[in-house]
């Protein structure tokens, strides 16, 4: 099945959150068996139910997380940008995934092995530590995705979805179609064009074959459903800079010397 396409018009090379918030010990550790790997457009990583080979770090592209099914019967619940990793199991034990992952945001990730980072978690109980905070804010915004899906209006999720994408893709500006969006929130054609429409007229958004341009950010926030603020005060709670610049006081030089290897591109 063709998804449809999603392409940052630009992006922002930075850092992976989870990595920066470990010390730069930690970091050499996890990393010290790492690929950097180019996340391409449409490209599965893993199929539901398939083994978990490696774990993905994103730095500048981002993953959607989609449920098993046929056609319309698919729905995205998640989406992991540099704030998160792609292999969230691994840490509770389980070598399968129940979803697909699918490059939706062209970019960059450190990929590990999987069977190194299992032998990394085991054996140092601060990163173990620090990886099971992210799937605890992992789990809640599943769990929030269940509550929004079901509850909360097309016009409004669609405001949300932006939100999340373009705080992922590090732009205001994404090329995607109505076909790619329709299956994103779960509801047909015409409900994407109806609240599209809607955040046109209120010019909230630019939407033209295609391109998506967010104009008014503020706005759109207004307009989003709860759920959009409700992830990013459990985000910022539990995994937060507030928290982290607490815990890291000192290490932040570890963590520019990383965003300046990935912004190198260089392999680890
Ligand atoms: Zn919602």
């Amino acid at each position: 099945m063709k998804y449809g396409t999603f392409v940052p018009i630009k992006r922002a090379p930075t850092e992976n959150l989870l990595l920066a918030a470990l010390s730069a010990e930690d970091r050499r550790r996890l990393l010290g068996d790492c690929v950097a790997s180019d996340l391409r457009l449409d490209e599965t990583l893993s199929y539901s139910d398939d083994r978990i080979r490696h774990v993905y770090f994103p730095i500048d592209g981002f993953i959607s997380l989609i449920t098993p099914g046929i056609g319309r019967a698919q729905l995205e619940i998640g989406l992991v940008g540099n704030e998160g990793m792609l292999g969230v199991p691994l840490l509770l034990g389980i070598n399968v995934s129940p979803l697909r992952a699918l490059v939706q945001g062209a970019g960059h990730a450190w990929r590990i092995d999987a069977a190194h980072f299992l032998r990394v978690i085991e054996s140092h109980a601060t990163i173990r530590v620090a990886l099971n905070r992210y799937l605890y804010v992992f789990l809640a915004q599943l769990m929030q995705t269940a509550t929004c899906t079901r509850f909360h209006l097309v016009e409004a999720r669609l405001a949300r979805w932006l939100l999340m994408t373009r705080d992922r893709a590090n732009s205001s500006q994404f090329h995607i179609t109505h076909e790619f969006l329709a299956y994103m929130l779960g509801v047909r054609r015409v409900g994407v064009t109806s609240a599209a429409s809607a955040l046109q007229r209120r010019n909230l958004i630019r939407y033209r074959r295609g391109d998506i341009a967010i104009l008014d950010v503020r706005g759109l926030e207004r307009t989003a459903c709860s759920c959009y603020a409700i992830d990013k005060k459990i985000y910022g709670r539990v995994l937060g800079k507030g928290r982290r610049s607490r815990q890291n006081a000192g290490r932040e030089s570890g963590a520019i010397r990383l965003a300046a290897q990935i912004a190198g591109a260089i392999s680890c």
